[in-house]
């Protein structure tokens, strides 16, 4: 079976590249490259270079590989930087999802997992939010996503069409074998930016508010390993594949943790103490948001196997050096 990954030369979606390999799929990525890398993706997976709204090329590609299913990751997706960029955010993320989706059916595939977002609630309270929680997102970029689930749902009423949309938490980690992680130049991610003050890449790391309504103040986020991250959407794919009905999922593990846990977190773990300092609150950030987890479990199966934090951080740091010693090259 050949899977289409768009995306695949990013974070994420080199680490599904690297997840459907193992579990002996073929896979062919559709990427821009506009902020993934070539190198990241696997020599095993076709790369094609372009854009995802582009139809004549993603008809080409379905007919082509044969593709049966899409898990569909390209977008941007750093929350300030749609506070700036609004209509750029929803050029990138609902418009060319709307064009992708579109060219998806006209060629015949019936099976989408698409990359959601923990952002499309917004406010929430430190308790886990549950998926039939009221949508309120709070930024561009949340909003951005959240239209896209809402056309999923929409053109699956229409079409002949079963998707699984995953509202992610917060991804972090490297695959535990060193061949993928967070790669993105200037990455704005809390335990990316800690690796990096841990290994002296950058001066220090500013904590974005002190005075949130949480226990020590600072934000509280559901850390969720990247490689169990992936392993729920091979669960979807699967999940699909055997006629399931089109779901909204919750990613992440059901904890939170906060910014000061997880900055003394990567100090304890790197063994480094470096420079902290204490910053406004960023804009656009809810207080906390947590997974309610149960329903992606029962409904694809899915048992994540490194919810750990100090697991989480090592394999960050450990692909922080490994990257430092790329660049060095
Ligand atoms: N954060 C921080 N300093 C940084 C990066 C992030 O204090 O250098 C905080 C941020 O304000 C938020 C939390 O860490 O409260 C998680 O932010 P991140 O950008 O990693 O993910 P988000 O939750 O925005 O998707």
């Amino acid at each position: 079976m050949a899977v289409l990954v768009t995306g695949g030369a990013g974070y994420i979606g080199s680490h599904m590249v690297l997840a459907l390999l193992d579990a002996d799929f073929e896979v062919v990525v559709l990427d821009d490259l506009s902020t993934g890398f070539d190198w990241l993706v696997h020599p095993e997976a076709a790369l094609v270079r372009g854009d995802v709204a582009d139809a004549a090329l993603v008809r080409g590609i379905v007919e082509r590989y044969d593709i049966e299913a899409v898990v569909h990751f390209a977008a941007r997706i750093v929350v300030p930087e749609s506070v700036i960029d609004p209509l750029g955010y929803y050029h990138a993320n609902t418009a060319k999802s709307r064009a992708f989706l579109e060219a998806l059916i006209a060629a015949g595939v019936r099976q989408i997992i698409f990359s959601s977002t923990a952002a499309v609630y917004g406010m929430v309270g430190c308790d886990p939010v549950h998926e039939d929680a009221a949508l309120a997102p709070i930024s561009p970029y949340g909003r951005s996503k959240l239209m896209t689930e809402w056309m999923l749902l929409d053109a699956a009423m229409a079409h002949p069409l079963k998707y699984v949309a995953l509202r992610y938490f917060n991804v972090a980690g490297a695959d535990p074998a060193g061949r993928a992680g967070q790669s993105t130049r200037a990455a704005t991610h809390l335990i990316k930016v800690a690796a990096e003050a841990a290994l002296g890449k950058r001066a220090g790391l500013d904590i974005f508010g002190t005075d949130y309504p949480t226990p020590d103040g600072t934000c509280l986020r559901d850390y969720i390993h990247v490689t169990d991250l992936v392993a729920a959407h091979l669960d979807a794919l699967r999940y699909l594949r055997t006629g399931g009905a089109s779901r909204v999922l919750n990613c992440g593990y059901g904890w939170g943790y906060s910014v000061r846990e997880v900055v003394d977190t990567v100090k304890r773990v790197s063994g480094i103490d470096f420079p902290v300092r204490i910053c406004p609150r960023r804009v656009g950030d809810p207080p906390a948001i947590v997974a309610g987890a149960q329903c992606i479990r029962s409904d694809l199966g899915w048992s994540p196997k490194l919810a750990d934090l100090d697991v989480i951080v090592a394999h960050a740091l450990s692909w922080e050096r490994q990257l430092g010693e790329r660049n060095r090259m």
